[in-house]
């Protein structure tokens, strides 16, 4: 905890260009905002409409608004609302789930000013779940020693979050909602965040200049072989934080799910804890149940406790299959309260009442991120970060689950009031100044002839080396060979002008797997999600953050 951390180590890592486009655009191209968010799931609405009550807010979603992380989430969203529970139990859950890697300050800050903010959602009509007498129906996840968990429409909490903040945002006149419109770069000038560089829909570049900026960009998870990440997952804002200039941290702690749904040729469908905390259980492939064996809250343990419970069970039968079995559960039971799993089940053929499910472990959520402070600021003047992209030190080395869609709302909250404070004393930047900012970064066409990249096969091979070397169980040699294997792609790769956003995340994704190779090499030690085969102890030197800027 906080007080008892060791000061934080950094690298300097100079890796790619600063910028990634460099075009030429005049005073049309430029459109004026008060704050930019950049990013529309949980913790980029919750932000925009905390700034909207006082300036004006535009927001930038490379997908439709709806589509993202947020709108993926099951089990549902911690708070404090049983009156068996108190904030204290749920801080020192959060405390004792993090290796002691939590920030108390943040923690503190994230569970108190949860439930207020929880409360909001139901006044925007959100619907979560509650019994015939309306009160809360409240789950227990891995990690949570009291029933703390909301849910909402059963099993569809991010969804039913998305929509009613989605509908917020839409009904407020002070906010522009810029869909499929892609941001490549910050720009920055001097230690001032002056706006964005983004691509409409209509593949045209715009300037969205602001006095404040928002990054609420999500997760990174896309960078590995097997995740539950949406397509939306690839670290952009992460990436275009760190060419600015800004401090990123933890990226060693990405957090891998136990259970999503393994069948071949199916998406890997996250089947949330909550079925655990239900009472599912984990059987191998002989259908013998293991997490008792591995860890005393058997399968409420850790995800990091389960995710490598599984593989080491996979090695010991010799056999990739792992089950979930749901069917002690009572069929109806199941259907009434994850409706969204039993259908897509239903949809490949399983039936939760009669079938065993097939599951793997995946990557799931990016720790790491943009690093704040408690007022969401980064390192670099007038930009904010919330949400998956940002690291606040909430989750320290391990994540509870349901602690971030928390996260994401008590973080976008802070961003978007102090964004708009700031903003208001903020003059706008000047359009001369502006368009020579956007014109000036490091020239990356030169030096490459007009060869053609497979984007998809280059990002392909990404994914596989990453989930080979950086996933669930690492060793120095496999992080070295992904490190040179990296920066071998990035010679052709990371300084080529690309002109569409597959291109641009595929710059992205490996700027994001070069730092969370080089912080992992760095972490000689095991800890919460971050573990190393040679370092299989918890080392105390090591408790602190790692920290990386160009
Ligand atoms: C399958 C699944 C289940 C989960 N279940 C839970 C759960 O039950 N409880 C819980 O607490 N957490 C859960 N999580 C984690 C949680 O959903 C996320 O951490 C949280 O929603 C992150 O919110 P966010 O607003 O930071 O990012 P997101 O919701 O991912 O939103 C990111 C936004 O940024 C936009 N964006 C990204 N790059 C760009 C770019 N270059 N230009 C413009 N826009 C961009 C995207 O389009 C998107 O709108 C789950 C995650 C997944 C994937």
């Amino acid at each position: 905890m906080s007080g008892k951390l060791k000061p934080d180590i950094g690298k300097i890592v100079r890796y790619g260009p600063s910028r990634l486009y460099c075009p030429h655009l005049d005073r049309d191209d430029i459109q004026e905002t008060d704050v930019l968010v950049l990013g529309s799931g949980a913790a980029g609405l919750m932000a925009a409409l905390n700034a909207a009550e006082v300036c004006r807010v535009t927001v930038v979603s490379k997908g439709p608004l709806d589509e993202g992380n947020t709108a993926y989430a099951q089990g549902g969203i911690a708070g404090v609302f049983s009156e068996s529970d108190s904030l204290e139990k749920h801080i020192s859950d959060t405390v004792e789930g993090g290796y002691g890697l939590c920030r108390e300050e943040v923690v503190r800050k994230v569970v108190s000013e949860g439930p207020e903010l929880i409360r909001r959602l139901f006044e925007m009509g959100a619907r979560f779940d509650r019994d015939e007498d309306g009160r809360l129906t409240l789950t227990r996840e891995g990690g949570h020693h009291e029933r703390r968990v909301l849910h909402a429409l059963g099993d569809r909490t991010g969804r039913e979050m998305e929509r009613a903040l989605g509908e917020a945002v839409k009904g407020s006149p002070s906010v522009r909602v810029m869909e499929n419109t892609f941001a490549i770069d910050l720009l920055v000038d001097g230690d001032a965040c002056m706006g964005a560089l983004v691509m409409t829909p209509e593949r045209r570049f715009r300037i969205v200049s602001a006095r404040a900026v928002v990054i609420a960009t999500g997760g990174l998870c896309q960078v590995y072989r097997e995740t539950s990440n949406p397509e939306t997952a690839t670290g952009d804002g992460l990436a275009m934080a760190y060419r600015a200039g800004a401090r990123v941290e933890d990226l060693e702690f990405v957090q891998f799910h136990p259970t999503t749904l393994y069948l071949a040729g199916a998406p890997r469908f996250l089947i949330t804890e909550a079925t655990r905390g239900e009472g599912a259980l984990l059987l191998n492939v002989h259908h013998e149940r293991f997490m008792p064996r591995y860890h005393p809250m058997a399968e409420l343990a850790p995800r990091d406790v389960v995710s490598r419970a599984m593989l080491e069970e996979q090695k010991r039968t010799g056999s990739s299959t792992i089950y979930l079995d749901l069917r002690h559960l009572g069929a109806e039971k199941v259907r009434k309260r994850f409706p969204q799993i039993t259908a897509v089940l239903k949809s490949y053929g399983l039936d939760v009442g009669t079938d065993l499910v097939p599951v793997c472990p995946s990557a799931h959520y990016a720790i790491g991120g943009v690093k704040v402070d408690l007022g969401a600021r980064t390192t670099i003047g007038r930009l904010y970060a919330c949400g998956e992209a940002a690291a606040t030190g909430f989750h320290g080395a391990n994540r509870l689950g349901s602690n971030s869609l928390l996260e994401s709302i008590v973080f976008g909250a802070t961003a978007g009031a102090n964004a708009a404070a700031e903003a208001l004393s903020a003059p706008h930047p000047e359009h001369p100044r502006l368009l020579g900012v956007c014109e000036s970064g490091e020239k990356v066409d030169s030096a490459f002839p007009d060869v053609e990249i497979d984007v998809t096969d280059a990002r392909n091979s990404l994914k596989a080396l990453m989930w080979r070397s950086a996933g669930i169980i690492r060793d120095g040699a496999g992080l070295e060979e992904a490190l040179s294997r990296i920066k071998f792609w990035a010679r052709y790769l990371i300084y080529r002008r690309f002109t569409s956003p597959d291109g641009w995340e595929l710059q992205n994704m490996l700027t994001v797997s070069r730092l969370i190779v080089d912080a992992a090499l760095m972490r000689t030690e095991s800890r919460g999600v971050h573990f190393r085969s040679e370092y299989q102890k918890t080392d105390p030197d090591w408790e602190r953050h790692i920290y990386m800027e160009r």
